[in-house]
């Protein structure tokens, strides 16, 4: 117990409602939650645009300006009420609009009064727009002094911004509430922070002491002095997750009690002799290779298996799932998606039919008295290979003798996911999963915890790159003609939406509506249209996607449900509807849709006509490659922290608060191979130099979930 660890009604000014706020909306209970409550963001106080500087050229994602404001006015009724605010320096206009706490602004804007505001630039008709900027009286600088609207320390320029909530802005805990917080909590608490990182460490690797880092986290003295703060506390925690990681993959090559599949046997042998339906790529062959050495090497396998979109995992799977067969054991298969576990079942069933294996399926919409019938025969050990969705993880769910799991896209599972099927045998199965998402191995494997990575980085051969254009809506006829004309000659066409329903603020194309105008465009007889979206019943989602795969429709229109895993090599022209509102990684995903067969396909983005900056990049980096990695890493770039992070981030297993994953590659590689060096010498780290190392390691251990190292 340290003076850390106090609550933070310890301190003075709150009371039991707002810490209670607190600790439920952003889960800071004590002082040292407080404390590590770090900015997500920095404003350069100094830093004033002059609004007719903000212009779309501008390569800036935020910008603060000072104006005044010249006018406020309510609009629309009730839920589409907004306040739009008319701004003016002297140099030019802008329009600021609130959609959310539009009353609770309107109330603290005076006509006439000149303010700070810090947002995000947009721009309408080449007029400078913000939507929900963040507002500050012009501060009054107190030279030297603590005065509430200025710095504590110095007189620095970088003010901290801080994640709030609704909730805690009403309680007059927005992003100033919190930092006069931690104003208090850093003068109470400044004579009691002990280091946590071990002398000779920090000397080693340049890294300031945790006084100052925390001091400079959240008052910053200058730009260098704020950098070197973050990194200390990033390098900490990434520090923490890879001695984590590191001492459980020792753990687990200890372990020796891995399945065996020594034997090459029947099913195996039939399949690659009389049925592989085409020569396995060069990349195939190398991953099957390492993935019979991990089954004959005594310990559990856990491999990430990444290969873009359309080279060809799923046979690799399957060829992973007979041996385990083979050798005796049952192996399983789990989608994202019903759709996708459909898919999986029909394609492996046919590849493997005339074999004699039992293959099932097994997902939420299997009916009770069919699923009651699988469960029984899973148990009684008659079934080889089941197929499935999150269905799987469920408790009853019980193998005979589950040898080996396949995860297909694994990002879309959480973690925790996971790791309950490890627990549905008592020695834990060997595991690969499959995903499409292209991340560094080390990044990987920090997401994912201990596990090899195998990359199939060579598509099937005779695959034509698929043409990428871009269009707006104005091109539509020209669109439509295209569409026609390759329908002609016998093809089919995917039509993707980005939403169901239109949207509340912003005009985006519908997926109803869209159906309706292409229905009208391509009338019957002569073309049929089918619709699958997210909120359709299962099974009419599969008679869709099967009367399409069958040819009886030529045109599939969808919302981005059919990002994963459809395979019709006859579809050719992937039409992408407001193409802008995807990320590049989803445009990816969509775009692998087409040109699975040998005929030349095509991806048409459309978009609207005003586009931003960062948009109208995304998209010609499109139309620009077909390559998985390179697009991924500039959705990075573009993108930047914690957005990536929405697929990703949130399947972690433990809490970051301040390395971003998919922007800290560099302090991420470094940290390993400090951890690397630590452990070699002291594997346990029982050496008492390394005590403050056991406690950090322990402090990132205990969140996350339990893997196969931990099941006994
Ligand atoms: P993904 O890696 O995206 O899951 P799939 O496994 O669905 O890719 O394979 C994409 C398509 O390529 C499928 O139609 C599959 O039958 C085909 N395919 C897979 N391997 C090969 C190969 N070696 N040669 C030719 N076609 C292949
Ligand atoms: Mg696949």
């Amino acid at each position: 117990m340290t003076f850390l660890d106090n609550d933070i009604r310890y301190l003075a000014g709150i009371g039991a409602q707002r810490a209670k706020l607190l600790a439920e909306q952003i889960g800071v209970v004590t002082i040292g939650d407080l404390l590590y409550y770090f900015p997500f963001r920095y404003i350069d106080r100094s830093k004033v645009y002059p609004i007719v500087g903000v212009t779309e050229e501008l390569d800036e994602a935020y910008v603060q300006i000072r104006a005044r404001v010249t006018s406020k006015q309510t609009l629309g009724y009730r839920r589409a009420q907004r306040l739009v605010v008319r701004v003016a320096d002297a140099t030019g206009e802008a329009e600021l609009v609130w959609f959310k706490g539009a009353k609770w602004v309107e109330a603290r804007l005076e006509v006439g009064r000149e303010y700070l505001f810090f947002g995000r630039p947009s721009f309408y008709r080449g007029q400078l727009k913000m939507a929900h900027p963040e507002v500050e009286p012009v501060p009054v600088i107190v030279p030297g002094g603590v005065a509430s609207d200025a710095l504590p320390l110095s007189g620095a320029s970088l003010q901290g911004v801080y994640h709030t909530t609704d909730r805690l802005t009403g309680a007059h805990l927005g992003t100033r509430g919190i930092y006069q917080l931690i104003v208090a909590a850093w003068a109470a608490a400044e004579n009691s922070i002990a280091e946590t990182l071990p002398e000779e460490l920090m000397r080693a690797h340049g890294l300031v002491g945790l006084h100052e880092a925390l001091k400079n986290i959240h008052f910053p003295e200058s730009p260098a002095k704020l950098k070197a703060a973050q990194y200390r506390l990033k390098f900490e925690e990434l520090l923490g997750v890879e001695l984590d990681i590191l001492s459980r993959r020792t753990a687990r090559t200890e372990r020796s009690d891995g399945f065996l599949f020594p034997r090459v046997g029947e099913h195996f042998n039939r399949f690659w002799n009389e049925r592989l339906p085409f020569p396995l790529t060069g990349a195939q062959k190398r991953v099957i290779k390492e993935i019979r050495a991990d089954t004959v090497s005594g310990h559990q396998m856990n491999r990430l298996l990444q290969g873009d979109v359309g080279s060809g995992k799923t046979l690799v799977a399957l060829v992973s799932m007979l041996l385990a067969v083979d050798n005796g054991f049952q192996a399983t298969l789990m989608a994202p998606t019903e759709i996708l576990a459909r898919q999986h079942f029909a394609s492996i069933s046919g590849m493997v039919e005339g074999l004699g294996l039992r293959v099932a399926i097994l997902t939420g919409a299997t009916r009770a008295a069919e699923r009651r019938k699988i469960l029984e025969s899973l148990s009684a050990g008659e079934i080889d290979i089941l197929v499935g969705t999150h269905a799987l993880i469920e408790d009853r769910v019980e193998f005979a003798n589950l040898g080996l799991v396949v995860i297909d896209e694994q990002h879309r599972f959480g973690v925790e996911q996971r790791a309950r099927l490890w627990t549905k045998n008592h020695r834990p199965p060997h595991v690969l999963v499959m995903t499409a998402t292209p991340i560094p191995r080390t990044l990987a494997m920090t997401l994912y915890g201990d596990l090899e990575v195998s990359i199939i980085d060579e598509l099937p051969p005779g695959r034509k790159a698929v043409k990428t254009y871009l269009k707006n809506d104005s091109d539509r006829l020209a669109v439509w003609g295209f569409l026609k004309r390759e329908i002609a000659k016998g093809r089919q066409v995917y039509v993707v939406y980005p939403l169901i329903e239109d949207s509340e603020k912003m005009d985006y194309k519908s997926l109803e509506d869209g159906y309706e105008s292409i229905v009208r465009d391509f009338p019957r007889p002569e073309y049929q249209v089918v619709a699958v979206h997210g909120r359709m019943k299962a099974e009419d989602k599969q008679t869709a996607m099967r009367e399409f795969k069958e040819g009886q429709c030529q045109i599939m229109v969808a919302t981005s449900v059919i990002e994963v895993g459809v395979d019709v090599p006859n579809a050719t022209v992937m039409v992408i509807e407001s193409a802008e509102r995807f990320g590049l990684s989803q445009l990816h995903q969509l775009r692998g849709r087409v040109g699975r067969g040998g005929d030349q396909s095509y991806c048409v983005l459309v978009s609207g006509v005003k586009l931003t900056k960062e948009a109208r990049q995304r998209l010609r980096a499109m139309t620009e490659t077909n390559d998985g990695f390179e697009l991924a890493e500039m959705d990075m770039r573009l993108r930047g922290s914690g957005d990536m992070a929405g697929t990703q981030q949130s399947g972690l297993a433990f809490d970051l608060r301040i390395a971003d994953l998919s922007r800290d590659g560099q302090v991420i590689e470094h940290t390993r191979r400090v951890a690397e060096g630590i452990l070699e010498g002291d594997p346990q780290l029982e050496r008492p130099e390394n005590d403050l190392l056991r406690a950090l390691r322990a402090k990132y251990a205990s969140k996350a979930p339990a893997d196969f190292s931990q099941i006994s």
